[in-house]
């Protein structure tokens, strides 16, 4: 009898050894600081900036509440202009704001926000551009804040895809006026839940940290009407440890998308990206693209084909943002404005990615892809 594969998930966290782990419990057991700025807090800000190559960074208690704060440090009202393509998060932390969010078509080849398209959808009310570096692969920052400067407008990236990336040899998140990481289990590097806040200077961290904190600046000031949006002492103690092994982690996706990107090459109908010149990439995540017409079924057929087999693979990012009831009326989300968007959704899906995925799951998903 031919044997069933066992259930293959689009991810599978990676998680530090527990022993290392119970250390860190035991710690904080004994010093009894479970949150506010405990010690594994600090190190962990410390040990993350140096790691990442930023100036600052403020840790969340996830990467939604992040967003959400990120847009009133800067004080962002009116209009955003931002991305259909993208987990729903992103629109969401406009909504919550009171944010009237303007979709704008995204570029075919990486599926980020389309810079060429951004001024077409400036009115008076714009106050920021909310653009996502999806998949990890960066947004054309250059471009994106060329705009930003003749417009007046702020730039905060929702970089959630984009633990480690860089280009030239700099961080990503050292673009725009904010950027914001998302540790969510299933993300590339992961705190259980968890995300942060990237900033440039002194002063704009410090309003962060009183944001995330209620709003306190001391112990009887208060400066703003703040969230708690806090991490946690056990969440710090646990994304220390999976610093040590975030390279390694790195090393081994990278490997596992040459797999695939060999396997798949020339397969007709099936699209995949690839690496991009000076870009450092964290292969976060692996989307092909189904061209029905080549590949004589469709996304959904090869979709459910991947489920029938055990392999649960992710139709990241369908259907779009701007088709979900809370935002399908706004002008800006009629389908005839996002061609490309509406498009790409319909072809995308994202097979299993993470460290421990066996190279022979890789042939086995691929064959079950080239045999229709
Ligand atoms: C995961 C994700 C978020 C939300 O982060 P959480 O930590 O899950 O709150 C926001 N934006 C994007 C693009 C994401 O993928």
């Amino acid at each position: 009898m031919k044997e069933e594969m066992k259930k293959i998930y689009v991810t599978q966290p990676s998680l530090p050894p527990l022993k290392e782990f119970v250390e860190s419990l035991k710690e904080i057991w004994e010093s009894m600081w479970l949150t506010n700025e405990g010690k594994f807090h600090k190190e962990f800000e410390k040990q993350l900036a140096e790691y990442l190559g930023v100036k600052y960074i403020s840790l969340f208690a996830n990467g939604t509440l992040a967003l959400i704060s990120a847009l009133q440090v800067l004080r962002i009202s009116g209009e955003v202009i931002t991305t259909p393509y993208s987990f729903v998060a992103t629109t969401h932390a406009l909504w919550w704001n009171g944010i009237k969010p303007v979709f704008v078509d995204i570029e075919p080849d990486y599926c980020n926000l389309n810079h060429e398209k951004i001024e077409a959808a400036i009115t008076s009310k714009t106050t920021a551009i909310l653009p996502v570096h999806v998949y990890g692969n960066p947004c054309n920052v250059e471009k994106i804040q060329e705009i930003a400067d003749i417009y007046g407008l702020k730039v905060i990236y929702d970089a959630a895809h984009a633990f480690g990336v860089e280009k030239n040899e700099n961080s990503i998140l050292n673009f725009g006026d904010l950027s914001i990481l998302s540790f969510h289990a299933t993300k590339t590097f992961n705190t259980i839940e968890g995300g942060a806040i990237i900033c440039h200077d002194e002063k704009t961290k410090k309003r962060i940290d009183y944001l995330k904190n209620f709003g306190f600046a001391n112990e009887i000031t208060v400066v703003a009407p703040g969230i708690n949006a806090k991490m946690n002492e056990v969440q710090a103690a646990y994304g220390l440890l999976q610093l040590k092994t975030f390279k390694d982690q790195i090393k081994s996706r990278q490997e596992i998308t040459a797999i695939y990107r060999e396997l798949l090459e020339g397969i007709d109908g099936i699209s995949f990206l690839k690496d991009i010149e000076g870009i450092k990439h964290n292969y976060a995540y692996f989307p092909i693209f189904v061209d029905e017409s080549k590949y004589h079924q469709s996304r959904d057929d090869l979709f459910f084909k991947l489920e029938k087999q055990n392999v649960y693979s992710r139709r990241y990012f369908y259907p779009l943002i701007s088709e979900f009831p809370p935002y399908r009326g706004l002008p800006s989300a009629k389908p005839a404005n996002l061609p490309v968007a509406e498009k790409i959704a319909k072809q995308v899906i994202c097979l299993p990615i993470y460290p421990n995925l066996a190279n022979e799951t890789v042939v086995k998903i691929v064959d079950i892809i080239k045999n229709n």
